[in-house]
């Protein structure tokens, strides 16, 4: 009986986009699971694979058929169930196999293959046992320097190697060839486990006593050390011993050497929390609202059976203490919970929520740790030692064994889809997830999402059925605040060419002598700065996209946000000459700028990308605010999520519209959202609290529904919209994006492949237009130049399949790129397939 492996590698083409055979030698069949993580021989390298299937066979092997080189880790690092996932990702989102499973890992195990150097036996260092002495006296000192430094170790990188005797490259090449020394590749990986020199006790309690007792006069350090470890009961860090008494690691080790001691390294978890406390909090007692809500899940979860819930619970409603009381009896249960928030919301003020009520069950994964913290809170999962994982996207693939909930907050957010390969929204994956393991989905938020809302109205999709869940309350009983829209037009008119029209101005005026605090939101989406010459109307644009360049006063610099391109800002205008060239459009730091200005002395926080760069930032910027070190805080994005401040009566929001003409059909959803998640930010406590917000579209429903809080009267006019041009919820959408250097062939392209889907479909019968609102129908959009229409000096090109139905388009998608791929032969050519894409970009 051999066994077989079938093994995933580690290269995302076309070509090994397939599971390959390898033999299992004996020694690792004990320890080889699906999910194990192995070296595997590739022509001629050594490639890190994932083993996705095992099979025994009575039949000899072929003999091409080679055997596994190595296991890398003891544990597998993907259980049977996200290998499964890996498949269903594949299929769905039309990606490689092994960019799902890579998706599922931390970047620390992304293993590459190095090159080992050790010593032959000496037996064959010429072949024959007669000439050994011969050859060995042979060696000239340099030579022996380099094997006795290798044998030392047994085994030294390559790269090490190389750094260590540099100089002698050419001793160590001969080495090689004449077979004293020998190479060998293995996995290695990019982080390695960290570790602690500890010291434990060697031999029983009581005989240690004894020795303490009997020690020699002289060495009375060494007995102040061993009677330290004894009295706390062994494995000390030796740094520990170092500092507390003040000895050198040579006393330390003299008891080791006796035999009293052992010195080990010993894996300890990196924890990026560790030198913080956190506050206990136990539970609220739950509000009459808060309490239905939750007696319909925990029924639920009680009875462990799977179900998808939806709450809609407005700003402040309490929403978050749900969840915690919800996760508290999954962990009862000795299940485990997933809680997944966008990136932005995940302040310091949730983790200390959930770290004050969970402790250290709670694992955290977000984008600011380093690589070897992520690595060590993912172990955490994966060795049982935490039941809570909050994180952002990606930490819907924590490698939890028994699912018991998963959360998703803001479950609107488009951060939730990943835009790059594999290209998967966490909503699916968590349902798919949850589907396996009989788990709980609890979808959250003020403003859900119109797929969301409309799958729990409507009930018609098979797959994603949640039941909804509303709370019209806030938790502490205060009102939701009053908005008031300012026509920005009007204040034009009026002759204010200010940022800031006049009732904001006064507004702000009145918190600063009341001294409460202020929230100002620029909506940075569809603004930037960019550069323009008021004489002949030139804008810096980026050499290799179509895409005006971005200022930054930082640097002086203008950057292209897109490709990196970064140049200093001109003085004098490149097509005209003139002086008169400046930045224009409203950055936070113009806002900044002019607040300083307009309010002499004011304090401003201010958060966007340029401050909140380096790790620790933004907390520190939001402890300032908390600690009413600043009067004012000025942001993107960033501050309309999930910041609960008490003294915070007024926000203001400078430019509600800027992103509605963005050409994306969720343009009016997304500004809904953003206005009324930053409305709630305002009086949430015991103070009442007042939203301005200032616009040129004063009219426009998303403004005025935001404005009276009333998402379902925005819902109810969204959907009539997207229901007449045939758009999601009442469609899915497929966006297919071509890009190549040359302009002519893309194009000739882009038709082909429109033309070949409409060819596919039709033969499926399926093609048909949408606009019949026929349960089963495909139309194709396109192609057209996309929004970017060049990009890093690639043209780009878009065609759009919608379809309602049940129906397979993810896989007709990738067939017709394959299809055409094959016949142009043309590496350059890039197709890119995005199934439930959320930026039309
Ligand atoms: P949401 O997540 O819906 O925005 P939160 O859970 O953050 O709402 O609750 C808003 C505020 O109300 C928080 O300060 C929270 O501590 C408080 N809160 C929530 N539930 C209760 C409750 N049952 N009793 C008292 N305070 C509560
Ligand atoms: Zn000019
Ligand atoms: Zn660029």
């Amino acid at each position: 009986m051999t066994l077989i492996a079938q093994v995933i590698v580690d290269v995302p083409s076309r070509g090994t986009d397939r599971p390959f055979d390898y033999i299992v030698p004996e020694s690792m069949q004990g320890w080889l699971e699906v999910g194990s993580r192995v070296g595997v021989p590739f022509g001629p390298r050594t490639l890190q694979g994932f083993v996705i299937g095992l099979s025994g066979t009575s039949e000899t092997p072929a003999a091409k058929l080679k055997a596994l080189q190595e296991l890398l880790d003891l544990v597998p690092p993907l259980s049977e169930e996200l290998v499964e996932l890996s498949e269903w990702m594949s299929a769905k989102y039309a990606c490689h196999r092994i960019t799902a499973l890579q998706s599922m890992l931390p970047a620390a195990l992304k293993g590459k293959a190095e090159r080992y150097i050790r010593v032959a036996e000496r037996e064959s260092w010429v072949g024959e046992d007669s000439l050994f002495d011969a050859t060995a006296s042979l060696l000239t000192d340099e030579e022996e320097q380099i094997i006795s430094h290798i044998q030392k170790q047994q085994e030294v990188r390559m790269e090490l190697l190389s750094r260590r005797f540099g100089e002698q490259a050419h001793i160590i090449k001969s080495l090689l060839q004449r077979g004293i020394l020998l190479e060998s590749r293995s996995i290695r990986d990019k982080v390695q486990k960290k570790t602690v020199r500890t010291v434990s006790l060697h031999l029983p309690e009581d005989e240690i006593r004894t020795i303490i007792e009997e020690f020699p006069a002289k060495a009375k350090r060494q007995q102040e050390v061993l009677t330290y470890i004894a009295d706390t009961g062994g494995d000390v860090p030796l740094k520990e011993i170092m500092t507390v008494l003040g000895v050198t690691a040579s006393t330390v080790k003299a008891l080791a050497d006796k035999g009293y001691i052992a010195i080990m390294d010993m894996e300890v978890y990196r924890d990026p929390y560790q030198d913080r406390n956190f506050t206990p909090t136990t539970p609220f007692t739950l509000t009459d609202e808060q309490q239905q809500v939750y007696n319909s899940i925990i029924n639920r979860i009680n009875k462990r059976e799977k179900g998808e819930y939806l709450i809609h619970g407005i700003t402040g409603s309490g929403k978050t203490e749900v969840y915690l009381q919800c996760i508290q009896r999954v962990i009862e249960q000795d299940r485990q919970a997933i809680m997944l928030v966008p990136e932005i919301a995940l302040t310091p003020q949730m983790v200390e929520r959930f770290k004050g009520r969970f402790g250290d069950r709670v694992a955290v994964m977000h984008s600011r740790l380093s690589s070897g913290e992520r690595y060590d809170e993912w172990r955490k999962i994966r060795e049982g030692k935490s039941q809570v994982a909050i994180g952002a996207r990606s930490a819907i693939f924590a490698p939890f064994s028994n699912l018991g909930l998963i959360i998703m907050d803001e479950e609107h957010e488009t951060s939730y889809k990943q835009e790059e390969s594999p290209k998967y929204h966490a909503r699916d994956v968590a349902i798919h997830r949850a589907h396996q393991h009989n788990a709980v989905v609890i979808l959250g938020s003020a403003t859900p999402s119109l797929e969301s809302y409309y799958a729990a109205r409507s009930q018609a999709n098979d797959e994603f059925m949640p039941t909804l869940l509303e709370i019209h309350g806030r938790a502490l009983g205060s009102e939701l605040p009053a908005v008031e829209i300012i026509d920005m037009r009007e204040e034009l008119k009026e002759g204010n060419r200010s940022m800031f029209s006049r009732p904001l101005h006064q507004a702000i005026e009145d918190r600063l002598e009341k001294k409460q605090q202020t929230v100002l939101l620029l909506n940075r989406r569809g603004h930037s700065t960019f550069v323009m010459c008021r004489t002949c109307g030139y804008v810096a644009e980026c050499p290799n996209c179509d895409i005006s360049l971005t200022y930054h006063q930082r640097s002086n610099s203008l950057r292209c946000h897109y490709c990196g391109h970064a140049e200093p800002a001109p003085q004098i205008c490149p097509e005209c000459g003139s002086e008169h060239i400046r930045y224009f459009g409203t950055g936070t730091q113009r806002v900044e700028e002019e607040l300083a200005k307009l309010f002499p002395g004011i304090r401003v926080v201010r958060m966007d990308v340029d401050t909140t760069t380096q790790k620790g930032s933004h907390e520190k910027l939001l402890n300032q605010f908390r600690d009413k070190k600043a009067d004012l805080l000025l942001g993107t994005q960033m501050v309309a999520k999930g910041l609960d401040f008490p003294d915070v009566t007024l926000v203001g929001v400078i430019a509600a519209d800027s992103a509605l003409h963005l050409p994306d059909f969720r343009a009016a959803e997304k500004t809904f959202q953003l206005l009324t998640q930053v409305a709630g930010r305002a009086g949430r406590h015991h103070l009442p609290g007042e939203v301005i917000v200032q616009t040129y579209n004063p009219e426009h429903y998303s403004v005025i529904h935001a404005s009276h809080h009333d998402y379902h009267s925005f819902v109810r006019e969204e959907l009539k919209h997207r229901q007449i041009l045939g758009y999601p919820p009442y469609c899915r959408l497929a966006l297919i994006t071509f890009s190549h250097e040359k302009l002519a062939l893309l194009v000739r392209i882009a038709e082909n492949y429109t033309q070949m889907i409409k060819d596919q479909a039709s033969k499926l019968d399926w093609l048909g237009s949408l606009e019949r609102f026929s349960n089963e129908a495909l139309d194709v959009l396109g192609p057209v130049a996309s929004p970017i229409p060049r990009l890093k000096n690639r043209y780009r090109f878009q065609c759009m399949i919608k379809w309602r139905g049940d129906m397979d388009v993810a896989k007709l998608a990738e067939h017709v790129a394959e299809q055409l791929q094959d016949s142009v032969r043309d590496k350059e050519l890039l197709i890119s397939i995005d199934v439930d894409p959320q930026v039309l970009m």
